[in-house]
């Protein structure tokens, strides 16, 4: 189990600067689990960035999802390990050659790797834009296949779409993780997300980690905002822990 409930919550960290991602870090790494530093910011601050980070206690999901050809991607995941990030993520499109080749580039580039997550089907993507690109499967049948892929390749988890984490849990066991974004707590405005989950119910479903931003960078008070998050999420778990 990952303990204490905070440890789960993600912070999405969707800035340009240097100085407006460790504002945050400052303000709230006590009281969330992990930064996620995605393209935006990674482009923009680059390794420097990750090293400020850990230097503050924060833990980083580094959210590049690499996809390429499996060598080009061993060697990137080597690199990426030896920052000492603490859970990164590759295209499930990218195949299992890759998908494998990521996890043993990230085991040879540190004693104590990443996590490694495979996305699934992007949110963005439906049936039809599947049909478009030549898949014949649905969205749910491609992430079960998908994650099958994943967890034959050894990654850790997936990233998925909270209505997925049931369907990848009954397919690959409890202790496969899912990372979910499209999370709202229902007092939060839903910004562009459409489908969306609440933290309570990410984790009633045993969702392992959830991935929030907005709600809580542009809260009034942000550290407030990210303790009730925690407390809905605490109480989705107990939910989960009665009916299991
Ligand atoms: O601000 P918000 O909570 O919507 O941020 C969600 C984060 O999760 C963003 O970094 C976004 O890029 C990411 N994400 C998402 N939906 C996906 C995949 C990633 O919202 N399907």
């Amino acid at each position: 189990m990952i303990n204490p409930i905070r440890e789960r919550l993600i912070l999405a960290l969707d800035v340009d600067s240097k100085e407006e991602a460790l504002k945050l870090v400052a303000e709230l790494h006590d009281v969330v689990g992990y930064f996620k530093i995605g393209m935006q910011l990674y482009y923009s601050c680059g390794n420097e960035l990750i090293k400020e980070v850990h230097a503050m206690g924060g833990k980083i999901f580094l959210d590049l999802k690499l996809h390429d050809i499996p060598n080009t991607v061993y060697h990137a995941a080597k690199v990426i390990s030896r920052q000492g990030v603490e859970m990164t993520n590759f295209h499930a499109g990218g195949g299992k050659e890759m998908l494998s080749k990521a996890v043993s580039g990230l085991s040879e580039g540190s004693a104590n790797p990443p996590l490694a997550l495979a996305v699934t089907v992007l949110t963005s993507l439906d049936d039809a834009n599947l049909s478009n690109l030549g898949i014949s499967t649905s969205v749910s049948e491609t992430v079960a296949n998908w994650a099958d892929l994943a967890k034959a390749s050894g990654c850790n988890g997936v990233v998925c779409s909270p209505q997925e984490i049931s369907l990848v849990k009954e397919r690959c066991g409890q202790d496969f993780l899912t990372v979910t974004p499209g999370i709202r707590p229902a007092w939060s405005v839903k910004n562009d997300q459409k489908r969306i989950t609440t933290p309570y119910d990410a984790l009633a479903q045993g969702g392992d980690y959830i991935v929030i931003g907005r709600p809580i960078r542009t809260a009034e008070n942000p550290r407030e905002a990210a303790l009730k998050i925690v407390e809905e999420m605490a109480q989705g778990y107990a939910a989960f822990q009665k009916k299991n």
